[in-house]
């Protein structure tokens, strides 16, 4: 770390700790997520420490921070599942802002990067659906037929975070071949009051920390000028890359600081909690918990900022984002266990983060690339003939 990555550090976790934390306990905060009001105070509150929109281009009002720094930052705003919240950086709203300012038109821009950088609307990404696009986003069932200047929209998105009150999506859906015009899976921008996009249900999940919850989204005879395609007709996978790559290891670096905080909070009990006639981190059992804990905490920071640096030399990082998403993905759902045990029955209830952590890793597992697929993709291409010794 520099001296000024570690002053940003310093300074958010403070930040965070200070101002944040208190709201963990606010009853705007519900089963899907803070609410929008709750989302404004506390985006409020980061603009006047100076710290909004870290991640964003100076150009759309944000910091413009590497990503090494980003990921030092990252990690401080994560300490509380609401600090990305309150720094604007939190997903889907942090991958789109991304995949906009590389992707976007000018005018795509002024209309949707814009508003979303400043934190006055939010906005979802809709590509996973019941029965199709999942795992493996080849099984794409949305449609988009050619309408004249058009597109016409129809399928059914679900797991959409942030759907309920976002401002626009960007939708993935495969256009069918038509009189030899271009066609294949694309991405396109649509304001969500668009006739025919609607939140069909609120889902009920495990995690609580995404503004607006997860929801399914119903897509009928949607009509999409051909001038809000996002990027070109025929190439959705590449853009998915170029979002998801980058957007797996802010999810590492922000759920790295819910990690640590859980660790924190049972190195804590540890140390005062006595059992059998001394506090119980000097219990042999309890004491390896924590020691593995620094570990997994440790070894993943430092994957983190390797693919970041990877990335800040501009490199797409492909295989190695995928690493670091399994380890991490995985050692911190372990860090997060492990602290729910430590704090035995404590553990399990709400009057510490630890549980909300322990779901929210649990589900971070499945979301930006199941572990089993990133193995799978890591695999292939550690098999392709070509391979000259990945990784570097
Ligand atoms: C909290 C959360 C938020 C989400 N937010 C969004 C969002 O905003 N937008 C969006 O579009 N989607 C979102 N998703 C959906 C997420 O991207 C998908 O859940 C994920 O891609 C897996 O797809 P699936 O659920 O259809 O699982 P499936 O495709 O049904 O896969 C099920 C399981 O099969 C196994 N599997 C699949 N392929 C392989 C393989 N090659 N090798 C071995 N095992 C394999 C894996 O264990 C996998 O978990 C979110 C999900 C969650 C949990």
């Amino acid at each position: 770390m520099t001296d000024t990555q570690s002053a940003i550090k310093d300074r958010i976790e403070t930040f965070v700790m200070d101002k944040i934390v208190p709201f963990e306990k606010d009853p705007r905060l519900g089963p899907h997520g803070p609410t929008d009001e709750m989302r404004r105070e506390l985006n409020a509150l980061a603009r006047a420490a100076g710290f909004f929109a870290p991640h964003v281009p100076q150009k759309w009002g944000g910091m413009g921070y590497d990503h090494v720094t980003m990921a030092v930052a990252f990690e401080a705003a994560g300490l509380s599942p609401l600090g990305p919240i309150a720094l604007h950086c939190a997903a889907p709203d942090e991958g789109n802002m991304n995949l906009l300012d590389k992707v976007a038109t000018d005018r795509q821009n002024q209309r949707w990067l814009k508003p979303l950088a400043a934190g006055d609307i939010r906005s979802c990404f809709c590509m996973t659906e019941p029965g199709g696009s999942g795992a493996d986003p080849t099984g794409l069932l949305t449609t988009a037929q050619y309408d004249g200047d058009d597109f016409i929209l129809n399928g059914r998105k679900w797991l959409i975070t942030g759907a309920r009150g976002a401002g626009f999506t960007i939708i993935f859906a495969n256009v069918p071949e038509s009189a030899g015009k271009p066609a294949g899976a694309t991405m396109f921008l649509a304001d969500m009051s668009t006739p025919g996009i609607s939140v069909a249900r609120d889902i009920d999940t495990m995690d609580n920390s995404f503004t607006g919850g997860h929801g399914e989204v119903a897509l009928k005879d949607v009509r999409i000028p051909k001038e809000d395609v996002l990027g070109k007709v025929g190439e959705g996978f590449r853009y998915v890359q170029v979002r998801l790559a980058p957007a797996r290891l802010t999810h590492c670096m922000r759920w790295l600081g819910g990690a640590r905080r859980a660790h924190n909070i049972a190195t804590d009990y540890a140390r005062t909690r006595q059992a059998f006639g001394k506090p119980i981190g000097q219990h042999e059992g309890v004491g390896f918990m924590l020691a593995d804990n620094e570990i997994d905490l440790q070894q993943s920071r430092l994957m983190i900022w390797w693919a970041a640096s990877l990335l800040d030399r501009g490199e797409n990082a492909r295989h190695e984002s995928s690493m670091v998403k399994t380890a991490v993905s995985e050692a911190l759902f372990r860090v997060a266990d492990r602290c729910v045990q430590i704090l035995g029955g404590l553990g399990i209830t709400r009057d510490t983060i630890v549980e909300q952590i322990f779901c929210e890793t649990r589900a971070f597992r499945i979301y930006d690339g199941p572990s089993e697929v990133h193995r799978w993709a890591i695999a292939r291409r550690i098999l392709k003939p070509d391979n000259r010794g990945l990784p570097r």
